[in-house]
């Protein structure tokens, strides 16, 4: 490919809307352009990467045994609604697209396949012997996201490969879901991807397990803390681990103390001299439910530990067995709003009487009870007493009502020590999840009633598991990996051209010539060669070089006269100045060992 034939248009300037070094450089090396907000052209250059990732993939799903095939992206409303998921997956901060056809029949632009692919397989696989199936497809995703933002990181419509495999005992879901674990670390390994593996939060659905393949970048969305004996890594979402002990409480007589203006931790601190960790923090969230109803959860938290909101959704979907639709915190407005008044906000205990619900509108009209270990763990503590301006100094969990029900809803933290080797210690650090590898169980098969006849003749709902892998996503996220002040620095497994010729001058016969000659002689040799022959000055066509990262670069220049050229490795910009055919084999020699 001749750069003069490749509509390439490189900008100088950093486009304004672009925060992140791989957004910017896609836009400025003519990868992408936005349409609108989190939608992006793939400009031919972008698209040669893609195909080489995908290529990849379908390699490595092939080679464990996966079916490639292609759903459709409309969605009838009817199998989201047989799953639960229309209602949640449309409205409020819903991320699903839908629209309604000429007959008024609603339809979804599918957001992820479950419900299609669990449907077809209902239909399909009639006996235990058709098992197992992974059935894979690489296509593009539409997501309405709140937030898109990063170009391809967080898309609106972007390339997804996902999979779905049916079993007929769980033993052989994990064993399948053991054998995507291996394909996805060679996948990320043939890209050139550092991604670490972590242990992931797998929703509400329970019990199952999910890992998460993360590429560390600063610019991760994802928080992950990393064990610094290198034994274990998990999301935040679901981080485990142990935290510092408490401030022990000096012995003081139980009593309420007069504490106005200190409705915060720290007011409490300063005011007192106390440590966080000595008194309970108590929060109030509302739930939204599946059914409809609004649940007000209160929850305690020892004062110096943040709550996991990942964790608290999951606590109350458990213990309230439904779905939950949403989670928020609830402020001063919504409790006027629900006619709940005289809520001592900032003066609250963990045994707040149910009586102050009574009057409320649409609330049920009790609280949820949650506590975290920190917080239940606390001999004696200091809390709220119910009563602006009032705590309780010295209470035991004994001299309060209602006892609460007692999980991990917290954030683990850097530092903290490990469950697994207790002389270990976290670590954070942020990544880009380009992969989700997840153990579903049977909660689709049995919403949508998909079954096969197993050995003894019965009918059973079939095991699943998914597997998703970003791959628009994983393109950006290996810019952001490979990357230098100039430019992209491609793997050469995904580069869109593996070697280029830059002709200083292309008015000088015997450059173009030579540089014509050592291009044939990539071409014939099957690498993957774009030829910059465009009449533009040498400096600038060396910047656009470093700019679009092409691994490998052939400059014939000055020294053509005398047959020479410099052979020059993009990551590190080592140069070589070689006599042509030698650079040719030599570079024919790494690409093609
Ligand atoms: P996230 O937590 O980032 O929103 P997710 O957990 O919703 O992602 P999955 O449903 O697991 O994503 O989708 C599989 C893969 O698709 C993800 O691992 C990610 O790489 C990619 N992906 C998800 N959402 C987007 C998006 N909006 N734009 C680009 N890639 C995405
Ligand atoms: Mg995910």
């Amino acid at each position: 490919m001749r750069v003069s034939r490749l509509m390439l248009v490189t900008l100088r300037d950093v486009p304004a809307d672009a925060e992140i070094a791989s957004h910017q450089l896609l836009l400025r090396g003519g990868y992408i352009r936005r349409i609108g907000a989190g939608i992006y052209a793939y400009l031919p250059l972008m698209w040669r990467v893609l195909r080489k990732i995908t290529a990849i993939v379908r390699e490595e799903m092939d080679q464990s045994g996966a079916l490639e095939t292609l759903l459709p992206q409309l969605h009838p409303s009817e199998l989201w609604k047989q799953s639960g998921r229309w209602q949640g997956y449309t409205a409020g901060e819903g991320i699903m697209f839908h629209l309604e056809d000429r007959q008024g029949r609603e339809l979804g632009l599918g957001p992820t396949h479950e419900e299609v692919v669990t449907n077809l397989a209902g239909d399909l696989l009639r006996s235990y012997k058709q098992l197992p199936v992974n059935l894979y497809q690489i296509q593009t995703k539409f997501r309405d996201e709140i937030r898109p933002r990063f170009g391809l990181m967080r898309g609106r419509e972007f390339i997804m490969k996902d999979a779905y495999s049916f079993h007929a005992e769980e033993n052989d879901l994990k064993s399948t879901y053991t054998a995507m674990d291996q394909a996805y670390r060679k996948i990320f390994e043939r890209c050139g991807l550092e991604a670490v593996p972590v242990d992931a939060d797998s929703g509400a659905i329970g019990g199952a397990a999910s890992q998460e393949f993360m590429v560390t970048a600063e610019a991760g969305e994802d928080l992950i803390l990393i064990s610094d004996d290198g034994m274990y890594a998990a999301n935040q979402e679901k981080a485990a681990s142990i935290p510092p002990a408490a401030v022990p409480l000096a012995d003081l007589d139980a009593e309420t103390l007069p504490t106005p203006q200190q409705g915060s931790i720290d007011a409490l601190c300063d005011a007192h001299g106390w440590h966080a960790s000595q008194i309970i923090k108590v929060l109030l969230y509302l739930a939204k439910l599946d059914d409809e109803s609004e649940q007000p959860v209160l929850i305690s938290l020892r004062g110096d530990q943040e709550l996991n909101e990942v964790k608290l959704i999951n606590a109350v979907s458990q213990i309230v067995d439904q779905s939950v639709l949403d989670c928020q915190s609830i402020s001063q407005d919504d409790f006027s709003r629900q006619g709940v008044l005289d809520i001592p906000l900032g003066f609250i205990g963990p045994d707040l009487d149910d009586q102050l619900l009574s009057e409320a509108r649409s609330w049920n009209p009790h609280f949820l009870r949650l506590a975290d270990h920190t917080a239940s763990n606390l001999q004696r503590f200091i809390c709220g007493a119910n009563k602006p301006d009032l705590h309780r100094i010295s209470c035991g969990w004994n001299d309060l009502q209602g006892t609460p029900t007692v999980l991990d809803l917290r954030n683990a933290k850097a530092g903290d020590q490990c469950l697994h080797n207790l002389e270990a210690h976290l670590v954070e650090k942020r990544g880009i999840e380009v992969g989700h590898i997840f153990q579903l169980g049977r909660k689709y098969s049995k919403a949508l009633n998909s079954s096969f006849t197993n050995e003894a003749g019965r009918d059973e709902p079939f095991w699943m598991g998914c597997y998703g892998i970003g791959i628009s996503r994983l393109a950006q996220a290996a810019v952001e990996q490979h990357h230098d002040a100039a430019g992209i620095c491609w793997p050469t497994t995904i580069a869109p051209f593996e070697a280029m010729v830059v002709v200083a001058n292309i008015q000088d016969e015997q450059q173009m010539a030579l540089g014509e000659q050592v291009y044939n002689g990539l071409i014939n040799a099957g690498i993957d060669a774009l030829l910059d022959d465009r009449k533009e000055r040498a400096g600038v066509k060396f910047k656009d070089a470093d700019l679009i990262g092409i691994p490998y670069r052939i400059v014939v220049g000055r020294d053509a006269s005398e047959g020479l050229v410099e052979l020059v490795r993009r990551s590190d910009r080592e140069m070589q100045k070689l006599p042509h055919a030698t650079a040719t084999s030599a570079l024919i020699g790494t690409l093609r060992p």
